[in-house]
């Protein structure tokens, strides 16, 4: 088994790492070789930090590998496992006890006015905001039709993964990873007798396209980590993304089990 880390950059999560390393290595039962640093495609990525570090590990590694994910620092929503739970860890990769979990993603089609195109993707979410403090103007169209104009910060068309990030910060709801969805939520939309946009998040299945005819000459996009800012963007077509990417789960915590540790109270359930 090829493994790669990704780390986050502070001297506790390269201290976690050096422990892994010479865990694993120092396993009988485990063949494994690490390919960081070298062009080997790994079988298995371990990112090492927070759900900041996982999605720079998907974005370098892509939709091959295998990922799990250690957190230093608060509890992870893409992250399994404790600093201390490192043996734990080696065990379980030593049984090969583990079942994989495939999160959807979200695909992007950026047109440009001059009609070149770009394709994106996202594990958490596709974030447009002006690059200024005045108004995004956006027209929304759902499966080709005319839905509203969006008038206010920005939008989010977040995966059922990233529903729990940005997404939530705006009241959007938390979608389970195993409905195929993107949901498009509101970053202050003004509402009023003039301007009126529809103020609740919307969740779209597989297949159906939300596209926004941006109005703003420049504007500023996020992917996950990502930012830049766009000139000339005529238009952002999103859908449910044709792959998904996969993770080895070696013990059964719950994505609500996750959504309640992390937002409710703690490591208490769905251990
Ligand atoms: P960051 O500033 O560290 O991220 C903000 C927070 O979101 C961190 O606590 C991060 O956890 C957490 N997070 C990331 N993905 C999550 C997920 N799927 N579910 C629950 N929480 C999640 O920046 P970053 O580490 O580069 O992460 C980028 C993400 O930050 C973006 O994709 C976006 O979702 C989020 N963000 C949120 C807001 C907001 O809530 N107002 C604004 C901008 C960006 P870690 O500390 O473990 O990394
Ligand atoms: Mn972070």
């Amino acid at each position: 088994m090829k493994i790669a880390t990704v780390l986050r950059n502070d001297d506790n999560t390269r201290e976690v790492a050096r422990q892994l390393t010479e865990k694993i290595k120092g396993s009988g039962k485990i063949s494994a070789r690490f390919v960081d640093g070298t062009t080997e495609q790994p079988d298995l990525v371990v990112s090492i930090g927070g759900d900041g570090t996982m999605l720079e590990a998907v974005h370098q590694y892509g939709f091959e590998p295998m990922y799990v994910g250690i957190h230093t620092g608060h509890l992870g929503f893409y992250a399994d496992w404790r600093p201390d739970e490192l043996d734990q860890f080696v065990a379980a990769l030593e049984d090969e006890q583990y079942f994989t979990v495939e999160y959807p993603t979200l695909d992007c089609q950026l047109e440009t006015r001059d009609g070149r195109t770009r394709l994106k993707w996202a594990l958490n979410e596709m974030v447009i905001r002006n690059t200024s403090l005045s108004t995004l103007v956006a027209c929304v169209y759902i499966n080709g039709q005319e839905f509203e104009t969006f008038r206010g910060d920005g939008l989010i068309v977040s995966t059922p993964s990233g529903s729990t990030a940005y997404n939530k910060a705006v009241n959007g709801a938390i979608v389970h990873p195993s409905i195929e969805s993107i949901q498009l939520s509101e970053i202050a939309s003004i509402n009023n007798q003039a301007y009126r946009t529809i103020n609740s998040s919307l969740v779209l299945p597989k297949h159906h396209q939300i596209e926004l005819i941006v109005m703003n000459p420049e504007i500023m996009i996020g992917l996950d980590r990502e930012q830049a800012v766009w000139e000339d963007v005529r238009s952002i077509q999103c859908r449910v993304g044709a792959r998904k990417i996969k993770f080895a789960r070696y013990k059964r915590l719950t994505f609500w089990g996750r959504v309640h540790n992390s937002f409710i109270s703690g490591e208490t359930l769905g251990r």
